[in-house]
């Protein structure tokens, strides 16, 4: 092992920085210059530019992907008494939203090849309260729309996309985001779309939630010191606008060099490591790549020796969490949930991983698995 060698990081945002820089400077320059800095032309220009790039009516900007679930939530009328059907296997944010609104999140099991949330437990989990579902787009794979919104559909829920780790992924001939009433994206650093900071986007066709989530992000105002209800200060500043239109603009080649760098991986990984399936009507972009392994805590020592990185998403499902123990879930409840946290883990993925570390990476994982087969 060669200590002269840097570790390879999950996601190395400062190389793909370096490649933007002069667009991205030129960017940020012409904000500082606008004297416009919350709610200008680029957040304006932000907004068109996706809702084109996602095919749908309207988008608006808001603080992170976190408020953007919230406010979609709060322009379905949705509160105190409500509960919003979603997977335990997601990124706390998406049951913290449910609960920050008063509403109960109510969680069912996973599919344990996608480890999106599993329809066929959908109804089962369905109440008189129920009002909406949460379908997350996990780790940058569709979810099973078609059936969700089936379902939704017969029972008069509302379908709220978090979106947040799949922008740009498609499905069935649209894009996430824009197929369920609401879309909610997060423009976190490492996410697919990122900015320099925090940032957030709702995406919608419906004129009457666009005008909602509009005035709720800023106030409870559309009108400038006229407030028609109580809302927040939830906005997209004009810094990460610029940042997020530059990006946006390379989105499509750098998604590419994701989806390329999982396939190499799934090919060359031993045939005894579980790796991303991806049914025939579904599209990945890959926005982690998690692998399941039986001696995954082993593995991740054998890869630090190895200078990589990896990171478990998740290790503790959201039911068994301190903070939703007021909900009454035990262990046991999600079975898959549960299965995948003990052995699921993430591999570097990114656009600008070379190829030499990519065959690190593979022959590190095949040379532990074949060591330990059983
Ligand atoms: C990142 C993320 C969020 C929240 O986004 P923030 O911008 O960090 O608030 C919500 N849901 C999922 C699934 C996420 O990955």
């Amino acid at each position: 092992m060669d200590q002269n060698i840097a570790t390879i990081p999950m996601v190395d945002l400062k190389k793909e920085i370096k490649l933007l820089r002069r667009p991205l400077m030129q960017a940020l320059t012409e904000v500082l210059d606008s004297g416009e800095y919350v709610l200008g032309e680029k957040g304006r220009k932000l907004e068109r530019m996706t809702a084109n790039y996602l095919g749908l009516k309207y988008s608006l900007g808001v603080a992170n992907g976190t408020d953007a679930l919230k406010l979609s939530l709060k322009a379905l009328n949705i509160g105190p008494g409500d509960e919003v059907v979603t997977t335990p296997f997601t990124f706390v944010a998406t049951a913290e939203a449910i609960a920050q609104v008063g509403a109960k999140p109510v969680f069912i099991d996973i599919d344990k090849e996608t480890y999106n949330l599993d329809s066929n437990k959908l109804e089962s989990a369905l109440t008189p309260n129920s009002k909406a579902i949460i379908v997350v787009h996990l780790f940058g794979q569709a979810a099973n729309m078609q059936e969700i919104t089936k379902i939704a559909k017969a029972n008069h829920l509302f379908v709220i996309e978090d979106a947040c780790q799949s922008f740009g992924t498609e499905y069935q001939g649209k894009r996430v985001g824009s197929i369920g009433d609401i879309g909610c994206f997060s423009f976190f650093p490492s996410k697919n779309l990122g900015g320099f900071g925090d940032g957030g986007l709702v995406t919608m066709n419906e004129k009457t939630l666009y005008d909602k989530i509009g005035t709720l992000r800023n106030h409870g105002s559309s009108e400038k010191y006229l407030h028609s209800m109580i809302g927040e200060n939830s906005r997209l500043n004009e810094f990460q606008a610029a940042v997020l239109l530059v990006k946006l603009h390379y989105l499509e080649p750098y998604l590419k060099r994701r989806i390329d760098t999982a396939s190499r991986y799934t090919k060359k990984l031993h045939e005894a490591i579980k790796t991303p399936a991806i049914p025939k009507d579904r599209q990945h972009t890959f926005h982690q790549y998690c692998i399941e392994h039986d001696r995954r805590n082993e593995l991740i020592e054998e890869l630090k020796r190895n200078q990589i990185d990896s990171a478990i998403y998740y290790p503790v499902p959201l039911h068994l969490q301190e903070a939703f123990h007021y909900l009454g879930y035990k262990n046991g409840d999600f079975p898959i949930a549960e299965d995948v946290s003990s052995r699921i883990l993430g591999l570097p993925i990114s656009s600008m991983l070379s190829i030499e570390n990519q065959n690190h990476i593979i022959a590190t994982v095949n040379e532990f698995t074949e060591k330990t087969l059983p």
